[in-house]
This record gives C-alpha cells, structure tokens and sequence, in this order.
C-alpha cells in the first residue's frame, strides 16, 4: 500500500513552510528560558488549593462566562467598569483570535521588529501581511519609520509588547500614545510583564477609556501560573464582542478557572514572589553589567536581555547547556540580536549559578 499522504497537496504553502514552536526538553537543567517564575505554589497553599479543586465537577463543561474569575480578574487589574473582557488559553490564543478576525485579502499585522514572535506566526499563519518594523539599535522604536509603515501598510492591527520580548524596556509612553492617535485600526498593548514594570502607572489599562481603538492584553504565564493557562484582553465592546465570536466554546477549562480564582483570592502571596523576583532582577542586571565583556539593556521585566562578544552566544549558550543551565539563544533569531541572550531571573541559587557559569564560560 502507498504510505504517502496528500498533506503536502492540501496543507496551505504558507503553513509548510513554518517551523512547529521549538521548545527545547529541560529534563533536570536550571530552566531560566522562558519566562516562567520560579516559584511553585507555597507548601501551605497547597491543601486549600487541592480542596478548591476537589469541589470542581469534572463531567460537566466549565462555566462558560467564568463570570467570578472575570469579576476578580477586573479587580486585580483594575479593568475600567465599560471595558469588555474575553479570556484566552494564553495570551496566544487571544493573539491568534485577533488575527483570524482581521484576516483577509490585503489586511495587514505590524508590530516593531524584534517583539514577541507569535505576532509574525500567527499573522502568517492567517495569511495576513506582516510588517516587522525595526527598532533602532538601542531597542527603542524608531518613530519616523513607524510613521512612514503605517502610512503605507493602514494595519488593520499594530501589536506593541511593551515591555518588549526579548529587549526588556517599555517603550515611551508618549510614543505609545501617538501611534494611538495615528493609527487607523486596533492597537493591541501587550502588557504580558506589567507586574515587573516597577513604575506601576506605565500601562495602558486604565486609559482603554481615551482609546476606542485600544485592547489591553494580559496574562498570568509570567506571575508563577504559567501551567494553567489564562491570559484576557480588555477593550471597546465593539471589539471584544466581535473577537468573542470566534473564541471556541469553553476555552477556559474548569481547573484553570478554580486555580485562577484561587491565587487571586490569595493574591498577596504571588505579589510578595514578584516582588522578590524583581529584587533578584537588580542583582543579577549588577552583576552581568559589571562583567567583562557583556553589555545589558535594563529590564522592566522577570528577564534580562544582554549581548556578548562577536561570536561569543552560540558558544556561551552551549556551554551554558552542558553545565545544565538553559538560557535563551536570540544570536539567530534577528539580524538586529546578533550575539544577544536571554536569561529569565530564577531563584537566587540559580541566579548564582547562571552568573558563575557564564564569567567562566566567557573567560574559557
Ligand atoms: N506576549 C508576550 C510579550 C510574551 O512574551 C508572551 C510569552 N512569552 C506572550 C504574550 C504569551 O503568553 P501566554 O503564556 O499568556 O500565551
């Protein structure tokens, strides 16, 4: 019998000629790649947490508003009472949602160029035009250039991570402002490492009311509950309401939504775990800044973005892998990272590691 499929005849070009997203195996190694907090949920929050879940019916579907997770989740983040809200399995999903709602000939995606990969993905995947506008070399967006592409490319959506992945900073709130006012589509603020930035009134949260055009996104992937799943984005009804029609049915599963409800009931305690990794943050940017060799970009978020020697990252990265440390490798992903890495803040002990492997790895 012929074993070949007609996979390469349907599947659309476009999706053949992607990468599956790469995540390296971790097995035991100091897993500092990701973004993830290093904490696990407290040993005293663990039974009452399990009891939570233990009362969760399984046989049925969740609920399908999570009207109390929403309810907490506005108070948290301080969503305005007129903003809508939908819940997303990741911010990922919400990205891909917005992409598939704009999809269409000529539409196009534009975000400053490095930013957080899914944008470009999930734009291609949806056949849309993405234009990747490149920051300037100090990882601040170029103002004119973003000017002249959005004049020429009328998004129908621009995506700004801000704080920026993989560069760290925020942008300028002012800059941020102006595209605002000069685009002609939706302006998505991803604000995935708000709770690192340390001046707490740099987001775009409590101005949705200014902005018509202006979605919030969220997630809880960076703030130690990255297992479960949840990111939410917040805007105009018009928007969120016509997003909502093709988020799939049941989206947020009923241990999430347990779990999620949970930790933001005990929320002082994932507050005091970011508080801490922010701590680490200004140890760890200290001591990379004062090694020879590396320069470091200052860090609103649970990451520090640096750049080593002319060919030094593949190398150090390797080594680093051989002593079980796992960091992030940006040297090939953009022309504008060459040499660069990323190494999320782990608890101390780790931290410690990672900076004694690495001055010997860049002395070997
Ligand atoms: N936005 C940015 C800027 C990110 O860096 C990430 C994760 N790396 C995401 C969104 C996706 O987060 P989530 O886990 O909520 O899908």
């Amino acid at each position: 019998m012929n074993n070949k499929t007609s996979a390469s005849r349907w599947i659309r070009k476009i999706i053949q000629q992607q990468n599956s997203y790469h995540v390296p195996p971790a097995g035991d190694f100091i897993k500092l790649d990701a973004m993830e907090s290093p904490w696990p949920m407290p040993a005293e929050l663990k039974q009452s947490w399990l009891d939570t879940l233990a009362d969760i019916q399984l046989n049925r579907y969740p609920d399908p508003t999570a009207d109390d997770l929403v309810r907490r989740l506005r108070a948290q983040m301080q969503i305005p009472d007129q903003s809508a809200i939908m819940l997303g399995n990741g911010s990922d999903e919400l990205i891909q949602a917005i992409m598939m709602a704009v999809a269409g000939e000529n539409s196009a995606v534009l975000a400053p160029a490095p930013s957080f990969v899914m944008y470009e993905v999930l734009a291609r995947a949806c056949d849309l035009l993405f234009a990747g506008v490149p920051l300037q070399q100090d990882f601040t967006l170029d103002m004119p250039t973003m000017r002249e592409a959005i004049n020429e490319h009328q998004p129908a959506v621009i995506f700004l991570a801000s704080p920026n992945n993989p560069t760290g900073a925020s942008f300028q709130q002012s800059e941020i402002e102006e595209l605002l006012e000069i685009a002609p589509g939706l302006v998505v603020v991803d604000e995935a490492y708000q709770p690192f930035v340390r001046d707490s009134c740099e987001n775009f949260m409590s101005r949705l009311t200014d902005y018509p055009d202006l979605i919030v996104m969220r997630t809880l992937s960076k703030v130690g509950l990255a297992g479960i799943r949840l990111g939410l984005i917040a805007g105009h009804a018009d928007w969120i309401g016509e997003l909502d029609k093709i988020r799939l049915p049941y989206n947020i599963n009923s241990l999430t939504q347990g779990t999620a409800v949970f930790a933001l009931n005990h929320w002082q305690v994932f507050q005091d775990q970011i508080d801490e990794i922010c701590i680490e943050r200004g140890r760890v940017y200290d001591a990379l800044s004062s090694i020879n060799g590396v320069k470091t970009w200052p860090s609103d978020t649970n990451f520090i973005f640096f750049r080593v020697s002319e060919n030094r990252a593949e190398k150090i990265h390797a080594q680093l892998l051989k002593r079980r440390i796992l960091i992030k490798n940006l040297h090939r992903v953009d022309s504008a990272l060459k040499n660069c890495l990323r190494v999320t803040i782990g608890r101390p002990d780790e931290n410690d590691h990672f900076l004694k492997e690495l001055t010997e790895a860049l002395i070997s």
